[in-house]
């Protein structure tokens, strides 16, 4: 080895694996990590098991340290191992879901009567936790366009925030949040910058390189990538991995020894279907924007998107995500579901991010829990759909969706 850092693609490929490392008993080690089911762990003594019980989890987590399997387990230590390593963080904390990992961020870097500054523009369930939050659960938040930097700029000096909230491919419009810019406004006002890199991956940015403090993301989405496992990691410092570690613990957001592993496989090709799943969409969003049919397309690979040029500077590879925002002109709800009926291979499923291509309705799915009001001011329209492109050929896709437009 060379000491030089290793690539994204080796990482994805090679990270928690530790094939190197010796068997402290001398066994032959397996080549992947076992599935650990156990939720109780044995030691030597009686008080190595106390020491174990009193563990406040570390990164990495000492492995002479398993007690009960809501506290950590070698299987999910494996998965967080590689996490943190995609990632560059110090450690990575992995929960039962994406919602699970985004509470215990939030709650892990706001103390309790703190203030977090979010962005408008986030997954729905993530704005609903955070007015449920604020309605007298001890966090004060404020909401802000991420997309107007003097705003984001105003509202944090006024606030002194604990914490700053965004995704930078937002949900569903993926617009593109300028991350140079907000980190730096949580560097002046000595906020932690927490990203959500759900929509991004580590393949197209690693927020942590570039100001961000903690990033989280639904691992539900590309880092497992075939719609199998339901998941979540939170990835930064030690001392805030230790706070979420225990969070954890106390509101028993582990995920199964056997999920950590789906998602600990999945990722291993996760360098090589996210470019994949972008090229795709860069053809599909092509299409879609020469349509007559189609009112507005939404993806920062087309010269003419607003986010264009921040993308380009953002995002690795010259890649723009593999989710695209569209409205067919004139659409409302009832034609919006006839159009998605009508797709064949395109399948109609609230999540993103897998290896095949699915396409939801934001105002009735994504984005069901804000109200009417909070929807229009992000732009969500009633007949607004989000298609998660995957990895199949794309000349398919794009004669799946001609066949559904031209029967509208
Ligand atoms: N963050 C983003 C950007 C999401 O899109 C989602 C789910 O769609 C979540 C978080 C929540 O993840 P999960 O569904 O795994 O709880």
């Amino acid at each position: 080895m060379t000491g030089k850092p290793l690539n994204i693609a080796t990482l994805a490929v090679q990270a928690g694996l530790e094939p190197n490392a010796p068997d402290p008993a001398g066994h032959a080690r397996p080549s992947v990590p076992p599935i650990v089911p156990s939720v109780g762990f044995t030691h030597p003594s009686m008080a190595e098991a106390d020491e174990a019980l009193g563990y406040g989890g570390g990164t990495p987590f000492d492995p002479a340290r398993y007690a009960y399997s809501r506290y950590g387990g070698p299987t999910q230590a494996a998965f967080e191992e590689a996490i943190a390593a995609l990632e560059g963080a110090e450690g990575a904390v992995s929960f039962s879901s994406g919602m699970a990992a985004l509470h215990a961020a939030v709650l892990s870097l706001v103390p309790h009567g703190g203030t977090l500054v979010a962005a408008e523009q986030l997954y729905g369930m993530s704005r609903a936790l955070l007015d449920w939050l604020a309605a007298g659960r001890g966090l004060r938040v404020h909401t802000v366009d991420f997309l107007d930097q003097e705003a984001v700029r105003r509202t944090v000096e006024a606030e002194q925030p604990a914490a700053i909230l965004c995704e930078v491919i937002t949900n569903p419009l993926v617009r593109v949040v300028d991350l140079d810019a907000v980190a730096g406004i949580a560097r002046e006002a000595g906020a932690a910058l927490l990203v959500d890199n759900t929509f991004a991956t580590p393949c197209l940015l690693r927020p942590l390189e570039r100001g961000a403090h903690v990033v989280l993301h639904s691992t539900t989405k590309y880092l497992n990538g075939h719609g199998d496992v339901l998941g979540g990691v939170v990835a930064g410092p030690a001392d805030v991995m230790q706070a979420a570690y225990q969070l954890r613990k106390m509101l028993g957001a582990m995920p199964s020894a056997f999920d950590a592993w789906l998602a600990l496989r999945g990722l291993r090709t996760l360098a090589v279907r996210v470019p994949q799943a972008c090229a795709n969409a860069q053809r599909v969003a092509e299409w879609l924007a020469g349509q007559a049919r189609i009112g507005r397309v939404w993806y920062s690979g087309l010269p003419g998107d607003p986010g264009h040029v921040t993308a380009r500077r953002l995002l690795s590879g010259g890649h723009s995500g593999s989710v695209i925002a569209f409205e067919i002109a004139g659409l409302d709800r009832a034609e919006a579901f006839a159009f998605v009926g009508r797709l064949r291979l395109i399948r109609p499923i609230t999540s993103l991010g897998d290896v095949f291509s699915l396409i939801l309705h934001p105002a009735s799915s994504s984005h069901r829990a804000l109200t009417p009001e909070q929807r229009a001011a992000q732009g969500i329209s009633e007949g607004l759909l989000r298609l998660s492109v995957g990895i199949e050929d794309a000349d398919d896709l794009i004669a799946d969706l001609a066949q559904a437009l031209g029967g509208s």
